[in-house]
């Protein structure tokens, strides 16, 4: 999941008789989100997506009030679930979440490297809503419309602008394609965020990728056990089972974000025998200190997710105050390394610019060579030799 674009006109947010919650004090979020509990499908159209609703939840910066101006009239839409919101701290400008989903005027300034589409997924698309940047995987895009737009999006390109979730007509082209292409074998369905489109309607995309015979993994990249936990209801999971295997790629950034709710959600999948790994961004001021993603990490095994990436934020354009450099991820990963297992730390990756592949990175552990043997600098400090074979 990831995003970018520029459109004229701010579309609705996932359905066009979507309500904001009437305006009352800040902090009644907590009581909208419990009021709309009964389905996600309440939930979801009681995002927020004005300013007046969001002035009306949270005590706003000028900064905040400009971004979301421009977000409405032409940037990446402004959509924030009422359970999302009721996380918020709304007196705090820097809060985590809220910095996630809550535009700035900062989102207004490009920078320099920064791209449109930072992935060369326009470059990589054989066919319509079909990017295939490797041999043997390639990414669907069920549709352009989420419960929460992230202000970090890479796809922001396309992301709440494209007429919503695809029809079988408009993704026929690409289920040809794959349908030729035997070296595909694995599709990861993501948009937009699919488990915004109706379980009838989900159920019918996997079955079309399911009719092509080499595709032995599905995925499917989603925000909703994060920013719509109601969203993973029984039956989803149920009808997700039936698509065995398929992997569900989650994307919690912060451990405020581990909810009773969205913990159940990540552990209803995994009761209904679905893995569910986990995509963190790093983000600048939110999420960039080892304690939070220790905390994050940590947190996020006890609900049975596996911590999968920690993803180096995409040059996407108007993202500068929310990056982080290369080097700090790299400091955080060497001080994360024995503090956490292995199952607990995820592999620190940049996905390069211009869509040529992720590089994963680690701190360079090699001190120095010596004929026969390589000496290693060990995550307390310690040299250490390791001695090569000798040949036979
Ligand atoms: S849920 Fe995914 S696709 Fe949607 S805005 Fe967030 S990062 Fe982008």
């Amino acid at each position: 999941m990831t995003t970018e674009g520029h459109a004229p006109r701010r579309l609705p947010l996932i359905d066009a008789r979507a309500k904001g919650p009437r305006a009352t004090k800040p902090r009644a979020t907590t009581a909208v989100a419990d009021r709309h509990a009964s389905t996600w499908r309440d939930e979801a159209r009681a995002a927020i997506t004005s300013l007046e609703s969001l002035e009306a939840r949270l005590a706003l910066t000028d900064s905040e009030r400009e971004g979301t101006r421009a977000a409405i009239a032409a940037g990446l839409p402004l959509s924030i679930t009422p359970y999302y919101l009721s996380l918020i701290d709304p007196n705090d400008p820097e809060d985590p979440i809220r910095r996630q989903c809550v535009p700035r005027a900062e989102e207004l300034r490009d920078s320099e490297g920064e791209l449109r589409d930072p992935l060369g997924e326009e470059a990589y698309s054989p066919a319509p809503n079909l990017v295939q940047r490797y041999p043997d995987r390639a990414l669907l895009l069920v549709t352009d419309r989420c419960s929460v737009y992230c202000r970090f999006c890479t796809r922001a390109r396309m992301v709440g602008r494209d007429g919503g979730a695809r029809s079988e007509e408009r993704l026929r082209p690409a289920i040809d394609y794959l349908r030729v292409h035997p070296e595909v074998r694995e599709v990861l369905l993501s948009g937009g965020d699919p488990l915004v489109m109706s379980t009838p309607r989900l159920v019918r995309v996997l079955e079309l990728v399911k009719s092509v015979p080499h595709i032995d993994l599905l995925r499917i990249g989603t925000r909703a056990p994060v920013v719509l936990p109601s969203r993973i209801t029984p039956s989803l999971c149920r009808a997700l089972r039936s698509f065995a295997p398929l992997w569900v790629m989650t994307h919690f950034n912060h451990p405020r974000e581990l909810t009773a709710r969205a913990r159940a959600a990540c552990e209803r999948l995994a009761d209904h025998g679905i893995p569910v790994m986990n995509q963190t961004v790093l983000l600048r001021g939110i999420n960039d200190e080892a304690s939070t993603l220790d905390a994050l990490f940590r947190g996020l095994v006890r609900a049975r997710v596996r911590p999968y990436y920690l993803l180096q934020s995409d040059v996407m354009r108007g993202t500068a105050h929310l990056r982080t450099p290369l080097a700090k991820g790299l400091s955080l990963v060497a001080e994360l390394q024995g503090r956490l297992s292995g199952i607990a730390l995820p592999k620190f990756v940049v996905d390069t610019p211009g869509g040529h592949g992720k590089v994963p990175l680690v701190p360079d552990a090699i001190v120095r060579r010596e004929p026969g043997k390589t000496w290693l600098r060990t995550w307390r400090g310690v040299e250490v030799a390791y001695p090569d074979p000798i040949e036979p």
